[in-house]
């Protein structure tokens, strides 16, 4: 196929803390080593919204800033020096952007990179008309796998890399704290250790439904018992969780956190608890460029199932909606939502029903 112009389009730009618009956004063409990405299917976190309305730590974002950190889309143009993608391809890309050169990049902990830099945070995200990366950052897809699910490669991977950081034995006792998408993905993900059990503890009764999709084998909103679990995953973000998953691990147990609590939020920590118990806690930050292939490696096989996690799906234009639904409590089961970017394309239909937000609207 031919070059293709570089899409150009609306974008949705937070200009500054609370101050989110739609915005004409011009395309980069790619340089030699670089791809452009058009980007179909963007999903919204409590990250995004904690970059609206500016409570993460300065050091990770910059405004203004183009949204959308979790996404997948098609190769709209390619480099004279890439070799590995054609147009059209359906891709996902690493968002953490090592410098490959620091020694953090240089012995594979690339998610420390001491020059940070990630697409949706520092760098230009996903939620405009393209992206143009390097290549090396470039992942595609295997045919048959909805692009839709390629939107959750990038939380999946936040997952795998913290499950990969503990000794999990199998037939663990294994609780996820938290019911968002992170906490469904991790109860999901898990089961690649062959846990015992998988039990899920969250706020919302009306997650439970989803709980079940994940595949978790109980679901509460009530205090988790304490000193039952072999393995705690806290992925709710909350310094609460934090307090939950110490009293809830075991004698020898391993806690690993993923949740981001909110810059400048503490938690208590139960000194004898963690003493006394002899526990690992482990924190685990974004992902590495190995967590990152290994879970589009998942993806490709069948063995992450992340569409019936998506709950709602909204075109750009609805962004407000989107995210005020993504801050509010409504009572139905609220798992991933994605932002819509090319809701014409018949040929990346999901073959799975992907629910509207504002069914009415379109
Ligand atoms: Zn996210
Ligand atoms: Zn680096």
């Amino acid at each position: 196929m031919s070059q293709q112009e570089v899409p150009s389009g609306p974008a949705l730009m937070v200009r500054g803390p609370g101050e989110v618009v739609l915005e004409q956004h011009s395309g980069v063409a790619a340089a030699a080593g670089e791809v452009v990405i058009e980007p179909h299917f963007v999903g919204l976190c409590g990250t995004d919204l904690e970059i609206v309305n500016g409570d993460l730590d300065p050091a990770y974002t910059r405004y203004p800033l183009v949204l959308g950190h979790e996404w997948s889309g098609r190769v709209a143009q390619v480099g004279t020096a890439v070799s590995e993608f054609a147009i059209g391809d359906p891709v996902v890309v690493e968002g953490v952007v090592g410098c490959l050169v620091c020694s953090a990049c240089r012995s594979g902990r690339t998610n420390m990179c001491e020059n940070y830099d990630e697409l949706g945070f520092t760098l230009d995200g996903a939620a405009g008309p393209s992206v143009t990366v390097p290549a090396h950052l470039v992942h595609r897809l295997a045919d048959g796998v909805p692009l839709a699910a390629g939107a959750l490669v990038e939380p999946a991977a936040v997952v795998l890399r913290a499950l990969g950081v503990l000794q999990i034995e199998p037939a663990s006792r294994v609780l996820v704290i938290g019911d968002g998408t992170v906490a469904l993905l991790a109860a999901q993900l898990v089961r690649m250790w062959s846990p015992a059990t998988v039990d899920l503890a969250g706020l919302r009764p009306e997650q439970k439904v989803l709980a079940a999709a994940a595949g978790a084998d109980a679901f509460t909103v009530d205090q988790p018992p304490d000193n039952a679990y072999d393995v705690v995953v806290e992925a709710a973000g909350a310094t609460a969780a934090v307090e939950s998953a110490i009293r809830a691990a075991r004698p020898s147990g391993q806690v690993v956190l993923l949740g981001i609590a909110g810059h400048g939020n503490a938690a208590r920590l139960l000194v004898d608890d963690v003493v006394n118990k002899d526990l690992r806690i482990r924190g685990s930050f974004s992902y590495t460029a190995e967590a990152w292939a290994t879970t589009v490696g998942l993806l490709n096989s069948g063995a992450l199932r992340p569409l019936p996690l998506v709950t709602h799906r909204a075109r750009l234009e609805q962004f407000a909606a989107a995210l005020h639904l993504l801050s509010t409590a409504t009572g139905e089961p609220r798992g991933k939502i994605l932002l819509d970017l090319r809701p014409d394309a018949a040929d990346d239909d999901p073959g799975h029903p992907l629910p509207d937000l504002m069914k009415g609207d379109r």
